[in-house]
């Protein structure tokens, strides 16, 4: 292989790279560069900062790959003017640098990183950067763009494979995937986000390799489909898990779902779910909520004596399936409690029509509470059917009910603005009959109100103010006074 693989039209490509560098990250590289090479070390644009800048990709953060070692590139770091400097990842080469809020990472150049068994990685620093580039995971993962002259390394066809639009392999993909089994998953989270296809190869090896993923941590495991879930194309995606057969070894809890497709024994809760999921924001819980909605269909199908399939209960058990799932895969408790939650009320909106009355919406907001944005989002995105005429009635309903909810927020709003002390504190407070009096104060405190002076529930100030006012308005009173003496 050409240790400098760029030729005619691929270097002019890559000569435009450092170009597209957004003005503030382009200073940053500049000065970064001229640091590193003041010093003698050479410095590489590297991994997804290259393939999203030649596809065009917006960029925010940098990642370089450098010769020189972590300590030196501290000092460099300095030199060039960040703002500081963390060291966490220190002992596996990275010195993270921030410049004005841009996130930078360093890593001097690796031949081998993977977590072993026990977690612990194993790093070892390489010599060059095609030894580094030798480790990384996918070609198009695989390609460095020189900070100074800004000369792009290629040695695996990265390039061709953008064009092409492809997933592939770093060399031999099983061993790549032994290697570091989490890798097969990263290419279902780099096709997800990037609408690309997987390789045949690499695609084989996948369903060779799948159970090696008991290998990895779950806590890896949930970082990539949490990353492949809110991509733009997550259906792409996890359809690919289900069809290289890594579905049962990252969630298990699906397969039932999936292996309905096989079947097609009911109405392909697999395809509709990946729809759903694809339709829905690309917000986590959403995401996870639209996976999850309909994961118990089926183990709670049964069929009544006229042939008419059911699914009782489907979305309590849902909810018990999305919590195990989601422990399972260690995520944090206010997630999976969201997700639960969401699943266990996906169909309730969808059951709303002209019958339902002001109370039954307010108690499905009170239920909601703040998931209703995300459970309206979700069942806006759980509408499917084939028909046009369908989804347009059961996404006409969904926004009536939108509109239903606005008008009850409005009407509890205005409901806060008003006097916060009634006719009868008032008269308790001053020992006063009723009378035109009480109007009089409950505008002047209601006004306060509406001028954001005075808090909607605060009878203590409200009483302080309604003494003042009255203090200073004494014709008010008098005639009050004046009944009760008559009387
Ligand atoms: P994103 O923009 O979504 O962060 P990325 O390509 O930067 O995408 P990261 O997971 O941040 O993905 O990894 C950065 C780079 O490090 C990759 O482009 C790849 O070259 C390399 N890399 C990361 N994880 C692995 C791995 N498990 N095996 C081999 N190489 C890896
Ligand atoms: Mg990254």
């Amino acid at each position: 292989m050409n240790e400098r693989a760029t030729t005619g039209p691929e270097l002019s490509a890559a000569r435009s790279v450092l170009e597209r560098l957004p003005p503030a990250l382009h200073d940053i590289n500049d000065r970064l560069a001229r640091a590193f090479t003041a010093a003698g070390h050479e410095l590489y644009l590297v991994g997804g900062v290259v393939r999203d800048l030649l596809l065009g990709r917006p960029v925010t953060d940098l990642d370089y790959t450098t010769s020189a070692q972590p300590e030196e590139t501290k000092r460099l770091g300095q030199a060039a003017g960040a703002d500081s400097i963390y060291t966490v990842g220190e002992a596996f080469g990275t010195i993270g640098l921030v410049f004005a809020g841009v996130v930078v990472e360093i890593t001097t150049y690796r031949t081998e990183w993977y977590p072993t068994a026990d977690r612990r990685p194993a790093v070892r620093f390489g010599r060059s950067l095609l030894e580094d580039l030798a480790r990384r995971d996918f070609t198009v993962n695989a390609m460095a763009v020189h900070a100074v002259t800004g000369e792009l390394v290629d040695p695996y066809g990265g390039l061709r494979d953008l064009e092409r639009r492809v997933i592939r392999a770093v060399g031999d993909p099983r061993e790549r995937f032994r290697e570091d089994p989490l890798r097969m998953l990263r290419a279902a989270r780099f096709a997800a986000q990037l609408g690309f296809d997987v390789e045949t190869e690499t695609r084989e090896a996948m369903r060779e390799l799948a159970a090696e993923l008991q290998r990895v941590s779950v806590e890896r495991i949930a970082m990539e489909l949490d990353r492949l879930l809110v991509a733009p194309e997550p259906d792409r995606g996890l359809e690919f898990l289900r069809e290289t057969g890594l579905l049962p070894f990252v969630l298990p809890e699906l397969v039932p779902l999936a292996e309905d497709v096989a079947d097609r024994r009911h109405k392909d809760v697999w395809r509709h779910t990946l729809l759903v999921v694809r339709q829905s924001p690309p917000r986590l819980a959403v995401r996870w909520a639209a996976l999850l909605h309909d994961a118990a269909k089926p183990m709670t199908r049964t069929v009544d004596e006229q042939g008419e399939v059911h699914f009782f209960g489907h979305e309590v058990k849902g909810a018990e399936l999305a919590r195990k799932a989601l422990r399972r895969l260690r995520q944090e408790k206010a997630l999976v409690e969201r997700v639960a939650r969401l699943v266990e009320l996906h169909l309730r909106p969808a059951a709303y029509d002209e019958t339902w009355t002001d109370s039954a919406v307010r108690r499905l907001m009170v239920e909601a509470g703040d998931l209703l944005e995300d459970l309206l989002d979700l069942v806006a995105a759980d509408v499917t059917s084939a028909r046009a005429w369908r989804r347009r009635e059961a996404r006409a309903r969904i926004e009536r009910l939108r509109a239903h909810i606005r008008r009850l927020e409005e009407e509890a709003a205005l409901a806060q603005i008003k006097s916060p002390l009634d006719g009868n504190e008032l008269m308790a407070i001053f020992g006063l009959p009723p009378g035109r009096w009480i109007a009089k104060v409950k505008n002047y405190l209601r006004d306060l109100v509406i001028e954001g002076e005075l808090a909607p529930g605060d009878k203590e100030t409200a009483r302080i103010l309604a003494e003042r006012w009255l203090a200073e308005h004494p014709e008010v009173i008098e005639s009050a006074r004046e009944r009760t003496g008559r009387r």
